[in-house]
């Protein structure tokens, strides 16, 4: 995988492959069959050609939110626990990406992966001071959350879109930020719900840009972060860092037909993804001694204390299983293939 603790060579990172369900207009040919106990995805495209990919888990269509979720709480008990953990969802433009991350969120069921984690670091954080569960209130936590998207490798603050053009810093105390990006904190008075409310809020601000492929289609990258910091009873403080990432589609330009603008900003958004996959090369190679490029993009910039050291990373990629798709599946495929 491509994050290893490099003492004690823990995987620290799993990556996870989703199907979508077939849409009711596409062709009922697909190319991808899966084989669940084992994990595997078969992929069989035109021209006979057959591949096989191997992954932490596989999600075939009909597989819940809720499933996928409990299969990468961890990631959020771990943050409690002062780590950083990212949950990354990669794919071609209506791969499923937005509905596994965000999902449906005024629907309990449809609920995706970020509303699922706030509930769920809620409920730790009680927990976890008390013993047993109790109210989200009191000095003993606090909760920071910002949304900001990567357009055009501008980062704009979601939560105030006025905020527009933000620098990526350092600081030796609180590590890699944005600076200037706001952020929603969490006190007594607030609650999940309003963290929701707040990050719902945030999303309908995000850049969407019509394609062929997908009316909803975006083509930025949707950062949101979620900051924990926890009292212990020893005097210390734990603080943990949450990043939940909804990238652009990574489709190749040709196939969404979309016009010169578009086609400008989308050579952007395969830089970062391009980026993105070159941060992980470097972390993968076993030797451990190459030079990790975080520079070479904003995501990567952004992503870099969330990216390998002690961070727990969940990559999600997302795939139709769709014949009219078989080119993206399969580079979708190998993407996640080579990040393990
Ligand atoms: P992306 O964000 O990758 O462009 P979306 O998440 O918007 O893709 O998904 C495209 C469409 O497919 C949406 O209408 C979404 O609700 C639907 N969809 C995606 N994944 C699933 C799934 N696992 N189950 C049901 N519907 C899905
Ligand atoms: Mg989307």
């Amino acid at each position: 995988s491509f994050s290893r603790n490099r003492h004690s060579d823990i995987v620290l990172t799993s990556v996870r492959c989703r199907l979508r369900p077939l849409h009711c207009r596409e062709p009922s040919i697909k190319c991808v069959k899966t084989h669940l106990p084992l994990s595997l995805v078969v992929f069989n495209g035109p021209e006979g050609l057959e591949n096989t990919f191997k992954f932490d888990s596989v999600y075939d269509e009909d597989v819940s939110q809720q499933a996928v979720f409990n299969d990468v709480s961890y990631i959020v008990d771990a943050v409690i626990e002062g780590f950083n953990g990212t949950i990354i969802t990669y794919g071609q433009t209506g791969s499923g990406k937005t509905h596994t991350l965000f999902g449906q969120i005024d629907h309990a069921d449809l609920q995706g992966v970020v509303p699922r984690a706030l509930s769920h670091l809620f409920r730790g954080l009680s927990t976890t001071l008390s013993g047993q569960p109790s109210k989200c209130s009191g000095p003993d936590f606090s909760i920071h959350m910002s949304v900001v998207e990567i357009y055009s490798e501008k980062i704009r603050d979601l939560l105030d879109p006025s905020r527009d053009n933000l620098s990526v810093k350092q600081d030796p105390t609180r590590g890699i930020y944005i600076d200037g990006a706001s952020e929603v904190s969490v006190h007594d008075e607030l609650d999940e719900r309003q963290l929701v409310v707040f990050m719902q809020e945030g999303l309908r601000q995000r850049s969407v840009s019509a394609t062929c492929m997908n009316s909803e289609s975006s083509r930025s990258h949707c950062i949101v972060t979620v900051v924990v910091e926890r009292a212990c009873p020893d005097g210390s403080v734990k603080c943990g860092r949450l990043c939940m990432v909804d990238l652009a589609g990574s489709e190749r330009q040709s196939k969404t037909g979309a016009a010169a603008t578009t086609l400008a900003e989308g050579c952007q958004i395969n830089k970062s993804l391009s980026c993105l996959a070159n941060v992980i090369q470097a972390l993968t190679d076993d030797k451990g001694r190459s030079h990790v490029p975080y520079r070479d993009s904003k995501l990567t910039r952004v992503l870099q204390d969330s990216l390998g050291g002690s961070a727990r990373t969940v990559l999600i990629v997302c795939c139709s299983p769709s014949m009219s798709n078989a080119a993206e599946t399969l580079s979708t495929l190998r993407f996640g293939s080579r990040a393990q």
